[in-house]
């Protein structure tokens, strides 16, 4: 039955999600192998009106392709995307493309996402001139007013990337993802690359950001203490699946996921004393490889808790305690506790 209150679609959505590559290798004997890579590998998430919903997960578990296939710069291969309820999954980029200034992205490394030949002010006001969304003189009065939003001089629209520090590529690039109003931004690792003085200013930015335009944001990043700052809600990856979901309070106060707990045990603290008693990393090994066949849960091999059944089956994601949280976890699937505790 539809929630009432939440009758509008989301602004993003996967259903079922899977993005598979074909990988070739020749051994030495010249002998070709092809391997599938599942990098998303059946993702159902929900992306509100107004929220930030934050992605986290270590290196290679698939956020970011997960971000780029909800834009549709990845090719789906099985399941849909969805934007304002709007299926994107089939559509070529001719029919992409009008869609594009609704929907942006922010890149880590601000260095190669700005031409580098291009002046800035050329750089903010193509979007503009491509949607046919101003004319020239519009675009430049535009262009100066969103310099001065994100904390840079309008006068600077005259120069070229290199005469700038990374944080203010951050926010030019920033000011180019927003420049056209979209209702959807996903910020792939937006400040991972940039000096701790200005990862702050830069997080400050997206929130004000997001206040004045009404933005949606999936923000994905590998850094817990940059979620905790952002989002209205969380989805944690591994392997190509969300395992855990709930509000950040819930995520980070009562995680119930053998990885979640995992990931913030692994976090420092700023407080040296709980630093020096912080007991040894609880997550062993690395993930099996994205092009392993995998039976059973996927976090398994890493798993303290893992039993018979986790072997042989894999764990749905399924509300756990309030309708806001969520775990693909058979610790607490009612049904396979039962099987569990019935076993000899
Ligand atoms: Fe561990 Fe089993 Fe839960 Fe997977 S399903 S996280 S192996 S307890």
């Amino acid at each position: 039955m539809t929630d009432p209150i939440n009758a509008a679609p989301p602004v993003s959505e996967a259903i079922a999600l899977k993005v598979q590559y074909q990988t070739r290798r020749r051994n030495w004997r010249g002998q070709l192998s092809i391997s599938t890579v599942r990098a998303v590998d059946g993702v159902d998430l929900r992306v509100e009106q107004g929220e930030a919903l934050a992605l986290v997960g270590e290196s290679g578990c698939g956020k970011s392709t997960l971000g780029r296939a909800l834009l549709r710069l990845e090719q789906v291969s099985e399941g849909a995307v969805r934007f304002s309820g709007k299926d994107l999954t089939g559509l070529d980029q001719s029919l992409l493309r009008p869609l594009r200034r609704n929907m942006q992205m922010v890149f880590q490394d601000p260095f190669s996402s700005l031409n580098p030949r291009m002046k800035i002010g050329e750089t903010l006001a193509e979007p503009l001139l491509v949607h046919g969304l101003a004319t020239r003189a519009e675009a430049r009065a535009r262009v100066a007013e969103m310099l001065e939003i994100v904390g840079l001089d309008p006068a600077v629209a005259n120069r070229h990337p290199h005469a700038f520090s990374g944080g203010q590529r951050q926010r030019i690039a920033i000011a180019r993802a927003v420049i056209a109003r979209p209702s959807f931004v996903v910020a792939d690792e937006p400040i991972s690359a940039l000096d701790i003085s200005v990862q702050a200013q830069i997080l400050d930015l997206f929130e004000d950001l997001k206040e004045r335009f009404a933005l949606t944001y999936l923000f994905i990043s590998h850094d817990l203490a940059v979620v905790r700052h952002i989002a209205d809600r969380v989805a944690v990856m591994y392997l190509g699946r969300i395992v855990e979901e709930g509000s950040p309070e819930t995520v980070f106060g009562n995680p119930v996921h053998p990885y979640t707990q995992a990931l913030l045990a692994a976090v420092p603290s700023p407080d040296p004393v709980r630093e020096r008693n912080r007991p040894e990393p609880v997550l062993r090994g690395e993930p099996p490889s994205p092009a392993s066949r995998i039976v059973g849960c996927r976090f398994r091999g890493r798993c303290a808790h893992a039993m018979p059944i986790c072997a042989t089956s894999d764990p749905a994601l399924a509300r756990v305690g309030d309708n806001k949280h969520s775990a693909a976890c058979f610790l607490h699937h009612h049904e396979a506790r039962q099987q569990q505790a019935a076993l000899p």
